[in-house]
């Protein structure tokens, strides 16, 4: 059975704006989006930072219905496949570029090597893109699990999924209070919030240094390329 493990805590990670950026994907996100739903979309023409993709797409559509009627889970599984298969191919070709941003690599690298400490990712992506934006800059090996877009369309929600799957596969129940998110938008923030998770917010996404600060993050730091300021702010040592 398992148990409250006070000594381990959750470190959940987002990924765009994050630990990376990645170029040309605004266009295979239209194009899959089309091809699934037959509706066509701008992904230019909203600010989709911090939100879920199946929220993106309800908010594209802006009211208009899919050629099937609905956003339906089918369709959302299928979208995800598509649009992961589409990346993938991106990224081979170089049409798509993605991009560790600094200090991310040698930070990961530090906490993987902790013991009272497992990874995970909170992300709007879905589970499959996630994957794909990860492996194309080698990272992917650090996160086994967390919370994505293709669980729910509603951010505040994914912690929580993340650390119910983070504590069946350590089988410990890790505490939220214990735990920290590090993200780029005010949507990160609130997501931990929602579950009473610290929150240490970068500025290496699309929202300024003044947004974030407004937001009111337990730390804001504007970047991680300085490992062991970082490493304090996440374990909440400053
Ligand atoms: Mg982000």
């Amino acid at each position: 059975m398992s148990v409250p493990d006070p000594s381990r805590r959750a470190i959940l990670f987002d990924i765009d704006g994050t630990l990376l950026r990645s170029r040309g994907s605004a266009a295979i996100f239209d194009d899959a989006m089309e091809s699934v739903f037959g509706i066509r979309g701008d992904l230019g023409s909203i600010r989709p930072d911090g939100m879920t993709d199946p929220d993106i797409l309800a908010t594209l559509m802006n009211g208009r219905s899919p050629v099937h009627g609905a956003i339906t889970p089918r369709l959302l599984a299928k979208f995800e496949v598509r649009l992961a298969r589409a990346l993938a191919d991106g990224v081979a070709r170089g049409d798509v570029s993605v991009w560790a941003l600094p200090g991310v690599a040698a930070l990961l690298r530090e906490l993987s090597r902790r013991d009272d400490a497992l990874l995970g990712i909170v992300t709007g992506n879905m589970r499959a893109t996630a994957r794909i934006k990860l492996g194309a800059v080698g990272l992917q090996g650090y996160f086994p699990d967390g919370g994505y877009g293709s669980d729910s369309p509603v951010r505040d929600l994914l912690p929580g999924v993340a650390l119910r799957r983070m504590s069946q596969r350590a089988d410990v129940i890790l505490d939220a209070r214990r735990s920290v998110m590090i993200g780029d938008t005010p949507h990160d923030l609130s997501a931990a919030r929602a579950h009473g998770v610290r929150c240490v917010l970068v500025a290496t996404g699309q929202y300024t240094h003044d947004e974030l600060v407004a937001a009111g993050p337990d730390v804001l730091l504007e970047d991680l390329s300085d490992g062991e300021r970082a490493l304090r702010a996440i374990l909440g040592e400053e």
